[in-house]
Parts: C-alpha cells; sequence; structure tokens
C-alpha cells in the first residue's frame, strides 16, 4: 500500500481534519467532483438525469459510527422517506446504507430493527436495500445482520471486499443463501493480518471471487452480484468471463461511484451492460472523501488545484 494511501486513510478518521476541511469552500468545491450536492433533492436530480443513459443508480446519504440513538432513528426515517420519493419519482434507484449510521455501535437489536424497517419498506415499494461493508471489526456483526434479514426477503444485498483473506470463505457461506453481493477491493486502511497488502493480490482475488458468484451453482433465487469497480481492464475481462461463458443478464450488474469514470459508465450503458451508479450525498463527507482521494492520489492535485485562483 503507498505511503500516499496510508497517510490519507489514516487522516480520514481525524476529527479535527473533518471540522477543518468541512468550513473551506476550496474543499467543498473538490469534493463536488463527487457528489451531486448535499441534499437528498440533489441526488434525485442526478439519478433522473442518468436514467435516461439507461444507467440505474444507488442512493447512499453520507455519514458513519453515529453516537446517538436519535441519530440512528433520524438516518432511519430519512431513508424510509427517501424509499417513498423514489417510489414517487418513479426512478429505478436503490439504497445503501452502513450499519453504524443505523446503530451497530450501540446497540446490535436497534441497528438490526432499523435495517428491517427499510427492508420491509423496500419491499412494500419494489425497491431494494444494499448493506455496505466498513471496516474489518464490522465484518461479522454485518454479516449477522444481513442473514437475518435475508431469511425474510430477498431485497437486500451485502458488500465484500475482495482485500480481505476471509472473503473467499464468507462468499463460499453466503452461495447457498441465494445471496445478493457486491464485490468491491476494500476502501479501509487495514493491517496486512487481514488484508492483502498487495494491489495486485487484491486485484486476483477480486476475479476470482467475481468468478466464483457468476458460476452456474452459485445462481440461487435471489441471487446477484453487482461488480463495483473502476478498474476497467478488470471489469472488461469478466464482461469477456460472461460472454463465454453464457452468464445471464439477471445474475449481474457492473456498480461505479458518481463521477468518477464517467466516461467508461456511458461506455458500458451503451454497449447496453447493466450499470448503476451509487450516488453519495450529505453534509457528513469528510471521512467518505479522503478515502476516495486515497483510492487516486491523482486526485490529491486536483483538489490542491482547486485552491489556485
Ligand atoms: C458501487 C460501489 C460501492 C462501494 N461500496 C463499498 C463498500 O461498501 N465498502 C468498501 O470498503 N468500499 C466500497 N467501495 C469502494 C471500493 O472498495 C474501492 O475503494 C473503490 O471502488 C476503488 O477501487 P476500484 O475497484 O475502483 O479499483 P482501483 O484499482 O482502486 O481503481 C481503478 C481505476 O479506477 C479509477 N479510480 C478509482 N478510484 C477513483 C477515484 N476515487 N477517483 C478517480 N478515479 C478513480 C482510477 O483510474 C484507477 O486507476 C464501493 C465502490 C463502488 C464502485
Amino acid at each position: 500500500m503507498s505511503v500516499m494511501r496510508k497517510v490519507l486513510l489514516a487522516m480520514s478518521t481525524s476529527t479535527f481534519l473533518r471540522e477543518q476541511a468541512t468550513k473551506r469552500s476550496f474543499v467543498r468545491k473538490s469534493v463536488s467532483a463527487f457528489m451531486p450536492g448535499e441534499k437528498v433533492e440533489d441526488a434525485l436530480g442526478a439519478a433522473t438525469s442518468l436514467a435516461p443513459q439507461r444507467i440505474n443508480t444507488i442512493l447512499t446519504r453520507l455519514g458513519e459510527g453515529v453516537t446517538r440513538l436519535d441519530e440512528a432513528e433520524r438516518v432511519t426515517q430519512h431513508y424510509l422517506d427517501v424509499l417513498d420519493k423514489v417510489k414517487a419519482a418513479g426512478l429505478d434507484a436503490q439504497i445503501s446504507v452502513k450499519p453504524t449510521q443505523l446503530g451497530l455501535d450501540l446497540d446490535k437489536e436497534l441497528c438490526y430493527r432499523n435495517l428491517q424497517r427499510l427492508v420491509d419498506r423496500a419491499a412494500e415499494r419494489g425497491n431494494f436495500v444494499w448493506i455496505d461493508m466498513e471496516s474489518s471489526p464490522y465484518v461479522d456483526p454485518t454479516l449477522e445482520l444481513y442473514r437475518r434479514a435475508r431469511s425474510r426477503t430477498a431485497r437486500v444485498g451485502i458488500a465484500l471486499q475482495a482485500y480481505l483473506y476471509r472473503t473467499e470463505k464468507d462468499v463460499e457461506s453466503l452461495i447457498p443463501l441465494g445471496a445478493a453481493i457486491r464485490i468491491v477491493k476494500g476502501a479501509y486502511l487495514e493491517p496486512p493480518e487481514v488484508a492483502f497488502p498487495k494491489k495486485s493480490d487484491v486485484d486476483a482475488n477480486y476475479f476470482k471471487l467475481c468468478t466464483r458468484l457468476l458460476a452456474a451453482d452459485a445462481r440461487k433465487p435471489g441471487a446477484i452480484l453487482h461488480i463495483a469497480t473502476h478498474d476497467i481492464p478488470l471489469a472488461d475481462r469478466l464482461a469477456a468471463y460472461i460472454t463465454q461463458n453464457k452468464v445471464p443478464e439477471s445474475a449481474y450488474e457492473f456498480a461505479m461511484l458518481y463521477g468518477i469514470q464517467r466516461g467508461q459508465q456511458a461506455r458500458l450503458a451503451r454497449d447496453g451492460k447493466r450499470l448503476r451508479v451509487l450516488i453519495s450525498y450529505g453534509e457528513y463527507w469528510f471521512p467518505w472523501y479522503m478515502r476516495r482521494l486515497a483510492e487516486r492520489p491523482a486526485n490529491v492535485w486536483f483538489a490542491l488545484r482547486q485552491m489556485l485562483p
């Protein structure tokens, strides 16, 4: 892992830097490359403008590690309302939530109940809830939340990270459930005891996990793979695998983040590939933004350029 990536990921957890950065207009300006705005209306507007390109979306309100029960309740209410707004707008826009936004650090049962409320509302509205994966200590409780929710409905999916050694086993354990799984490389600072330190190993594991999930015996009712990456050579290799192995379209979708690889997003959609773009919004963007910078150090220069007149 590069020194720059480590530094940026370490900075992402600093409260002092978060408070400073959110006040600076040049930082806010550079954040706008990755999010259409802080309000849910901004995200819904972006989703509406992507729809004619046959690009569907996933909406996520930034925030993590809530420290008060009333905050977890507010987040849950917010997402219930988003599910209603999406239905009213006639959009194909799913939602994605972080367990620590729903109160996982405060009370596991309450977090599950909040998730269940969202999943039930999504089922009523014909929608779908994704559960983000946070840093490695949260993997077990997040899997537990997912398994419980999945035992009630197929309208819920989970993100798993290719940089973790354990993910291969987690994938095998979820396959019999008919799980909706989003494979990502992983965005947090993890020690070499739990995660591959070398990017080439993460990339190789990503391909391995996706091909496992695309295999005929993994395609159970309810299962779908989200190939969530901006790594175009890797996505193209997987697209070639899909063609070669005649994997049905219903078994997978590509997924990318708003504002990243826009040209490639348009290309995938033009080629008739199923693509979802995850749109983030909200005021609590600092840790998320630092993770985006860490993914591509060139973004740091982009951010610094915003400081120039
Ligand atoms: C839909 C979606 C959901 C996600 N959910 C989670 C989650 O729940 N948990 C989690 O840990 N992580 C999540 N991530 C983030 C993920 O783990 C990676 O950190 C992120 O996607 C970067 O990895 P990559 O696969 O794009 O490949 P990389 O090898 O990092 O990048 C490949 C290429 O993509 C471009 N690129 C990548 N990132 C950026 C960027 N920030 N700015 C500009 N260009 C960039 C660059 O050209 C780079 O060379 C999610 C990502 C996506 C797309």
